[in-house]
């Protein structure tokens, strides 16, 4: 019997849950800065965890539609993590295979979620990064290109689309005109483009910082740098007003202050876009910074095994 409950409550699949992710207000970070609004867009309150959910739906729906993602065929891409989660929850889902392609080196959480998603994983060497993985995808790929429905992340129009017709729309909805700054970090550089180029039509005053990281060895999981990374064809380098590099130390601080200071747990990746956020915003500003996914598929990097003396924040308020 089905359960009696408000209609509203109740959605056919977890996917329909994708999006709509709320905006927090950082009050005890902002005090940096005079006049300055800082507010968070939630993205690991996506079913999946991160923001990758909206990217990898809308590239699996318009597979459904163009017919290139038919029943039997697998679902095949390389990810650094979370859009491999997403995948394989939807994968799930809507009853397909997913195969992915992963550094080694990714989190041992991530890997343990994407195989309790039942998905198959290859890994590359580490040192190689996303690059090693994208190859290696490439290689399975046309090995058997009837058997999978590649969806290429990197090279996908349809990773930026979902992010100029969600994520952007929802930023204005949420702030309106009176937003001045957009930041978000680069990966495939999907979230920056889409929701960037959307808020350039909206406000072409707005400005757009892009967030990487400051030298090619670096702890920021999920972001590229790209000088010395395969440029994802996505990527659109003249869209940026301001391109900032932040350091792994930097992010792991921001992280760890968010956690102590906002009782926000998120990614690395939410802390290096916050520090790239308080490089550019100014007296007055009124700035909304990306938080990819959470701080819980982190909890093995040993940053967080030793906190610095000081860390703790007692007796600031
Ligand atoms: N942060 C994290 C944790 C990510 O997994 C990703 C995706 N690789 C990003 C940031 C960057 O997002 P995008 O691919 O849209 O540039």
């Amino acid at each position: 019997m089905a359960i009696p409950t408000e209609s509203a409550r109740v959605n056919p699949s977890i996917v329909d849950l994708v999006g709509n992710t709320p905006l927090i207000r950082l009050r005890r970070i902002e005090r940096a800065v005079p006049g300055v609004e800082l507010y968070a867009k939630a993205e690991w309150q996506n079913p999946g965890g991160s923001v990758k959910d909206r990217p990898a739906l809308r590239m699996i729906q318009e597979g459904l539609s163009s017919g290139q993602l038919a029943p039997g065929r697998v679902i095949l891409d390389a990810t650094s993590g979370n859009t491999g989660i997403a995948y394989a929850m939807m994968g799930a889902a809507l009853g397909f295979k997913v195969e992915l392609c992963l550094p080694e080196n990714v989190t041992p959480e991530r890997k343990r979620i994407l195989r309790a998603y039942g998905a198959g994983l290859t890994f590359t060497d580490p040192l190689e990064g996303s690059d090693g993985a994208i190859r290696m995808a490439q290689r399975t790929h046309e090995s058997n290109p009837a058997k999978y429905f590649y969806a290429d992340q990197y090279n996908n129009d349809f990773n930026w689309k979902a992010h100029y017709d969600t994520t952007g729309p929802e930023i204005i909805r949420q702030v309106g005109a009176r937003l001045t700054h957009f930041v978000a970090g680069l990966g495939t550089s999907g979230t920056f483009v889409g929701a960037g180029r959307r808020l350039r039509e909206f406000n072409e005053e707005i400005v757009l910082a892009s967030v990487q990281p400051d030298s090619p060895l670096h702890g920021l999981e999920g972001l590229k740098h790209m000088e010395s990374a395969m440029v994802p064809g996505i990527y659109d380098a003249t869209l940026a007003d301001e391109d900032v590099r932040v350091g792994t130390e930097e992010a792991y601080e921001m992280t760890r202050r968010l956690a102590q200071e906002e009782g926000l747990l998120v990614g690395i990746s939410s802390g290096a876009n916050l520090a790239g956020a308080l490089k550019v915003a100014g007296k007055d500003a009124v700035v909304v910074v990306v938080f990819c996914d959470g701080g819980e598929r982190y909890l093995s990097e040993r940053f967080w095994e030793d906190p610095p003396e000081g860390a703790s924040i007692c007796g600031t308020n």
